[in-house]
């Protein structure tokens, strides 16, 4: 960013960048020939990362960029992403699931929305231990990425419940994939010592145009997933409201 433009200054470009929240974390590096250091800790306050006065050197001005991409990237992924599985995160899963939903309500079709849980989970972990619970968690998150497309949304919503934006597709459609789903994972042999053991998973499923916003849909999915485990567990179940 230069200091003085024709229009606004430079200082002013970067309050009005940093007043979007979407873009906070994006680097703002100065290249002026302002020498006022008073000037350029000013600007430095008010939203820059880095000030370089002219001239420059350019193998410099490249290690500073570069450098701040990388921190930038890094800091997105782990803003957005869940650590343990790489799946998006809570806030930004709920985000992306407003996005597909607005795509939807435009083009019109489908959205199924899906809250998942592993079955006895507490168990796992109680007798296998927290790090094997873990590897449970990722194994499920690799399952969901391998089975599920390109243009669906996997979250992990919570410890080990996940939430799952299918676009395109209708109940009866959701159903299928996710009974798919919950019969390979039931039959996946956890290593544990010289063993292996099994566990399951229940789901529901909530269908837009059933509810109108993420959030309702989210909660119907939820009263699905309710009713899965209140009949036994192990299960995949519609919202029937
Ligand atoms: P249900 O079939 O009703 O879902 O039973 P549950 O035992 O799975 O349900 P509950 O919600 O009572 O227990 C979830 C457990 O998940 C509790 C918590 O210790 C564990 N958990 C949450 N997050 C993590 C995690 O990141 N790693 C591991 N290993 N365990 C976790
Ligand atoms: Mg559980
Ligand atoms: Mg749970």
């Amino acid at each position: 960013m230069d200091m003085y433009m024709p229009n606004c200054t430079g200082v002013e470009v970067a309050r009005i960048i940093r007043q979007h929240c979407e873009f906070l974390s994006i680097p703002i590096v100065y290249l002026s020939g302002e020498t006022n250091v008073a000037l350029q800790v000013d600007a430095m306050r008010l939203g820059g990362d880095h000030f370089l006065t002219k001239p420059f050197n350019p193998v410099f001005l490249n290690t500073i960029v570069k450098s701040k991409i990388e921190r930038y990237r890094a800091l997105r992924r782990s803003m957005y992403h869940d650590s343990l599985t790489g799946l998006l995160n809570h806030s930004s899963g709920k985000n992306m699931l407003e996005v597909l939903l607005s795509g939807i309500v435009h083009e019109g079709g489908f959205l199924s929305v899906v809250m998942l849980d592993i079955d006895h989970f507490k168990q796992v972990n109680d007798r296998y231990g927290h790090p094997t619970g873990d590897q449970v968690i990722r194994s499920l998150s690799w399952l969901l990425k391998q089975r599920l497309r390109k243009h669906d949304m996997i979250c992990r919503y919570g410890g080990e419940e996940f939430l799952i934006g299918l676009p395109h597709a209708d109940a009866e459609q959701a159903f299928s994939i996710m009974e798919r789903i919950r019969h390979d994972f039931s039959q996946i042999h956890h290593p544990h010592g010289d063993g292996h053991f099994l566990t399951t998973i229940s789901a529901g499923i909530a269908t837009y145009p059933l509810a109108h916003s993420g959030d309702a849909l989210i909660k119907a999915a939820d009263r699905a997933l309710y009713q899965a485990k209140h009949g036994g567990r192990n299960r995949i179940h519609l919202n029937d409201d």
